[in-house]
């Protein structure tokens, strides 16, 4: 009897959920985990666009990709090729998420709020039987001989898939991804992208 194909998806942020997805729509078959350190899945998500969650972006006013994305813009051309800003708006609108375009282009649910998106990816997760489970730290991954990968987790007992991918967002630090240098993946040195400060001098509010 052949053994039944288990995916883990590491991570229960978007990116997270939209392998998850993808991963079990390519393969009914299979068995699809996302492990989550935290206790909540998609935390992030809530508060992006500040609580609105600007979702994609027209895009008619970008003629070259170097001007919005200077770091990352071959990148970017390659991701798009596969999945658009257009396919973005339709996977959603698909799955009740109906969309509005700001006047600066930039695209957000029609109820103005992230928790739409939310409910959208938890729910088709659900759908597709991908199995949730919040509270998992991977710690490292071990490659087996026959091919399989262990997940260790920080307390519950290890875990054998055939297949992982890694969602686990930025990392603030290079050397906590030491485990999957381990593996044999080229870990790029992070930078800062977006973050917020937090001062608590009232004149600031002025
Ligand atoms: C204030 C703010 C506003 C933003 N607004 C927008 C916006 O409007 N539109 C937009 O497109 N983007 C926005 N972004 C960026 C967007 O939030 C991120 O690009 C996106 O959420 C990244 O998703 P992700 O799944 O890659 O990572 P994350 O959302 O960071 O998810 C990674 C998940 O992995 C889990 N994890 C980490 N390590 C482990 C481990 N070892 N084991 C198990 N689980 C682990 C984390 O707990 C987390 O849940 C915003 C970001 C911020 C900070």
């Amino acid at each position: 009897m052949t053994k039944r194909l288990h995916i883990a998806v590491v991570g229960g942020g978007a990116a997270g959920f939209f392998a998850a997805i993808a991963a079990k729509q390519t393969n009914p078959e299979a068995r699809v985990t996302i492990f989550e350190r935290g206790q909540k899945v998609l935390a992030k998500v809530l508060i992006t666009g500040g609580g609105r969650c600007n979702l994609t972006n027209s895009f008619a006013q970008i003629m070259d990709l170097k001007q919005a994305y200077p770091r990352g813009d071959k990148m970017m051309k390659r991701l798009f090729n596969v999945f658009s800003h257009k396919d973005t708006w339709q996977w959603f609108e698909q799955r009740g998420v109906k969309l509005v375009k700001q006047d600066d282009e930039c695209v957000f649910p029609i109820s103005q709020s992230a928790q739409s998106v939310v409910d959208a990816l938890t729910h088709e997760a659900h759908k597709l039987g991908v199995e949730v489970r919040t509270g998992y730290a991977v710690e490292a991954v071990k490659q087996m001989e026959n091919g399989d990968l262990q997940l260790l987790f920080k307390v519950q007992k290890p875990v054998t898939v055939q297949r992982a991918a890694i969602t686990t967002g930025g990392s603030p630090q290079a050397n906590a991804l030491q485990y999957l240098a381990n593996l044999g993946h080229n870990i790029v040195q992070p930078v800062p992208s977006l973050f917020t400060f937090n001062i608590a001098d009232a004149a600031f509010k002025a």
